[in-house]
Order: C-alpha cells, then sequence, then structure tokens
C-alpha cells in the first residue's frame, strides 16, 4: 500500500463511518419528526373530540341558547378560537364561526350527529400545528447537516490519524524496496498505546527488519567467507597445475600433479557439500529418515571410525555410552554429529589425553557428551565456534574447514535438540548435544 493508498483508504474507511453515523442520524431525526408530528395531530384530535362531547352536552341540556352562549364566553376567554357549527336537520342554525375567516385546507373537523338529528361540528386550525412541524423539521435538518459535516471532518481527521502510522510503514517499506537498505526502522510513537494494534504491527515490522538485516549480513559474511576459502584451493590447484604444464614433460610429474589437483578438488567439494547440508539442514529442507536409533550405537561407530586416529596420535578413546537410550531420528545425520564432535576431540587434544564420549538420559531428554581433556576453547571464542567457517586462532595448523560444528548444530537443531559447549583453556571441552524424546528400549518393550 502505498502512502497515497494508505490515504485512500483512511478516505474511505471515514466516509464509511461517517455513512453509518449520518445514516443513523437521519432515522433519529425521521422519528422525532414523526412521534412529534403524530402527538401533536393526536392532541388536536383530542381537543376537539372532547370540545364537541361538551358542546353535545350542553346542546342536549340547554338547547341552541346554551349552546350559543357557551360558546360565546368561551371564545372571549379561550386563546385559541374553535370553528363551530350546529346544523337542525338541514338548515344552518348557528354559526358561531363563518367559514371565510378560516382556510379550510389547514382547518381540522368531526362532527356528532345528535338523537334529534342536530349536527355539531367542530374545527380547529392546524396552523400553529404546521407552522411548529416546519420549524422542527428546519431544526432537525440544520442538526442533521451538522452532523453530516461533524461525523465527515471528525471521521476523516481521526481515520487520517490512526493511518498515520500505517503510512509511516508504507514509506518506510517502500524505501526499503527502493534502496534496498535494511537498516531502516519505523519509529513507535511514544505517544502510542504499546498494546495497540499498529504498535504491535510496527514493533514486528521493526523485529523483521533485524532478522533480515541479520540473515544478510550473515550471508554476506558466509558468502565472504565461502569466496575466501575457495580462493585458497582452487589457486593452489591452478599453481600444480601450471608448473606441471611448464616443467619438462614428464608422465610421472604429471601424475603427481593431476592427484594433488583431484585432492584439492575434493577438498573444495567436500566444503561445497558441507555448506549446503548445512544450509539444508538450518532451512529445514534436510529429508531426515527418523527411525527409533539407540544413541549408544551412534557413538560406537564414531567411536570406531576414529579409533586408529586417536591410537596413531597416542589418545585415549573410551565410551560410556552403556545406556540404553533411543531417541528418533536419522542415523546417518547423528553419526555424523558424534563423528565431527569426536573428530574435534582428537584433532584437538594432544598426545597423552583422553576422550571420552558418553550418552546419557537427563529429564526425558537423550544425552550425547564427547569430553576431551585437549587445549580448551577461549571464553572469547566460545560463541563464534558455531558459525560457518570459523576456525579458532590456534586451531589454524590443524586441518580443517572451519564448518564441522555448523554442521553439528544445524543437524541436532533440525532433529529440535540443542548443543552447548562447556570449555576451560588449557583443560579440556565438554560438548553436549541433547535430543527430545529419549526412551530406554528397556522400558519401551515392557
Ligand atoms: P574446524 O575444526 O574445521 O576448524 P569446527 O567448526 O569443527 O571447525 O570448529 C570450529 C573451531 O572450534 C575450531 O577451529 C576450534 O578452534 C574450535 N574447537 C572445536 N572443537 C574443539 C575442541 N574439542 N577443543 C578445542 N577447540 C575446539
Amino acid at each position: 500500500m502505498s502512502s497515497g493508498e494508505a490515504r485512500h483508504f483512511g478516505l474511505r474507511l471515514a466516509l464509511w463511518y461517517a455513512t453509518l453515523f449520518v445514516s443513523g442520524a437521519i432515522v433519529v431525526a425521521a422519528l422525532t419528526y414523526y412521534v412529534t408530528a403524530t402527538s401533536l395531530a393526536q392532541r388536536d384530535q383530542q381537543i376537539i373530540r372532547s370540545k364537541l362531547g361538551e358542546y353535545a352536552t350542553v346542546y342536549t341540556r340547554g338547547g341552541l341558547r346554551a349552546l350559543a352562549d357557551t360558546v360565546h364566553a368561551e371564545q372571549l376567554t379561550t386563546p385559541e378560537r374553535l370553528y363551530v357549527r350546529v346544523v337542525d336537520r338541514g338548515t344552518e342554525a348557528l354559526v358561531l364561526s363563518s367559514r371565510e375567516g378560516w382556510d379550510p385546507s389547514t382547518l381540522e373537523t368531526a362532527s356528532l350527529l345528535l338523537l334529534d338529528g342536530t349536527l355539531v361540528e367542530v374545527g380547529k386550525s392546524i396552523e400553529t400545528r404546521l407552522d411548529l412541524l416546519r420549524r422542527v423539521r428546519a431544526a432537525l435538518g440544520l442538526g442533521t447537516l451538522a452532523i453530516v459535516l461533524i461525523a465527515l471532518t471528525g471521521g476523516w481527521l481521526a481515520t487520517d490519524a490512526a493511518v498515520e502510522p500505517i503510512r509511516r510503514l508504507t514509506a518506510a517499506a517502500g524505501r526499503i524496496v527502493r534502496t534496498g537498505r535494511t537498516d531502516e526502522r519505523v519509529p513507535v510513537e511514544a505517544s502510542a498505546d504499546p498494546d495497540d494494534a499498529i504498535s504491535e504491527l510496527t514493533r514486528l515490522f521493526n523485529a523483521m527488519l533485524d532478522r533480515v538485516e541479520g540473515l544478510v549480513t550473515g550471508m554476506r559474511g558466509a558468502l565472504d567467507n565461502v569466496a575466501h576459502d575457495l580462493k585458497t584451493p582452487l589457486t593452489r590447484l591452478r599453481g600444480t597445475a601450471e608448473m606441471a604444464l611448464a616443467a619438462p614433460a614428464d608422465p610421472e610429474r604429471y601424475r603427481e600433479a593431476l592427484a594433488d589437483c583431484v585432492e584439492e578438488a575434493d577438498r573444495v567439494l567436500v566444503m561445497l557439500d558441507t555448506l549446503m547440508d548445512i544450509s539444508e539442514a538450518e532451512s529445514g529442507a534436510m529429508p531426515l529418515q527418523r527411525k527409533p536409533v539407540r544413541l549408544a550405537d551412534v557413538a560406537a561407530r564414531a567411536i570406531d571410525l576414529y579409533r586408529d586416529v586417536a591410537d596413531a596420535k597416542d589418545v585415549t578413546l573410551a565410551s560410556a555410552a552403556t545406556s540404553d537410550v533411543e531417541v528418533s531420528g536419522d542415523r546417518v545425520r547423528l553419526e555424523q554429529v558424534a563423528a565431527n564432535l569426536i573428530d574435534n576431540a582428537v584433532k584437538y587434544t594432544p598426545a597423552g589425553g583422553t576422550v571420552t564420549v558418553d550418552v546419557a538420559r537427563d529429564n526425558g531428554r537423550a544425552l550425547l557428551r564427547v569430553r576431551d581433556t585437549g587445549v580448551g576453547i577461549p571464553t572469547d571464542e566460545q560463541a563464534r565456534i558455531w558459525e560457518r567457517l570459523f576456525r579458532g586462532d590456534r586451531s589454524r595448523a590443524e586441518r580443517g574447514l572451519g564448518l564441522g560444528l555448523s554442521l553439528v548444530k544445524a543437524i541436532v537443531e533440525a532433529h529440535g535438540g540443542t548443543v552447548s559447549v562447556d570449555s576451560a583453556t588449557g583443560q579440556g571441552s565438554t560438548f553436549t548435544v541433547s535430543l527430545p524424546g529419549a526412551e530406554s528400549r528397556t522400558v519401551a518393550r515392557e
């Protein structure tokens, strides 16, 4: 929604509310008018009827004379003159008010035929009533008009103020789309209610931008690192090939150069494969063949893989994985996790040290721990070891891509688990993988 569209939306909203408000006002005005008009008409009717009854009684009791006297006396005292006509069996016997003085269109009459055939007719001018109703109409009309104006301007001002934060959001989103800069943030107004929907939306929008910015920065960093790390083996590969070409033709030299090239190419491929695995696991796209897996078996297979390396380095590789703990997971991927942790532990433990792998159950979670008595990890590096391509300052001498722990973390998290490290420089490290849904096989079989 562009800022113009937001304004448009505000206007539409204002019109909507104004229409509702005005319709309500019109209904109220019409009802008021109707009630006033009918009650005034009823009042007139009542006056006429009661007078008619009164005159009929007077006429019946005292005849025409008495009626004439009563009417005369009344007309002198009452402020509102009534039209009275008595017709005696077809002859106009008494007209106390000549019809001339009366406008027939504004005269409301009622008549009563007495037993002796005399007709008594009483009328009342409704001019005052019509005048009053005219004023009521004018007042109601003006009132409704005022309501329309207030509803329109008030509604417009209110919705304009209400859509202002949306406009700011829209403008910020527009700027980000145009410039590609994600460091833009929409300020949350201090006066705004922190719980209202727009403040919430603004906060979420900013939080989303924080995440996007974090991801973009992370990806840029990772891409830089990948480019940098690819450069080294590719330069070496090129150098080897170039040197072989420059030297006099010799099949043996060519063979060696080609073998080196294959080794370097393999290194690049492993790196790319691992990077893709990490991305897949992190995005949730890694296909996991989940089955019940005994963690002790996983640990045993990984230990077998590193037995020779550890022996060659004079590092004791011990297993304390006696516990019968089962998890639901992808056996191959979990073995990769264990292998990477054991690989690191053996790699970063000098001769004479020990690497212990154990499996345990803790509060319904399955734990796989790899403990070593090696060089340890400095505190300031402990948070960064999980980053892609990060390699500790003192680890450069060892082979490695800086991807092992990133892959461990990604796979463990794809299984819904966590991985943590506890380490002190010079004293060794303990890596703990915690997976959900630990169950004892013996218990499960019972
Ligand atoms: P690599 O081992 O290829 O460098 P990793 O991602 O496996 O990459 O590990 C990242 C860094 O964490 C290593 O470079 C090293 O500095 C540190 N590290 C990992 N495991 C251990 C360990 N068991 N002992 C000491 N340092 C470790």
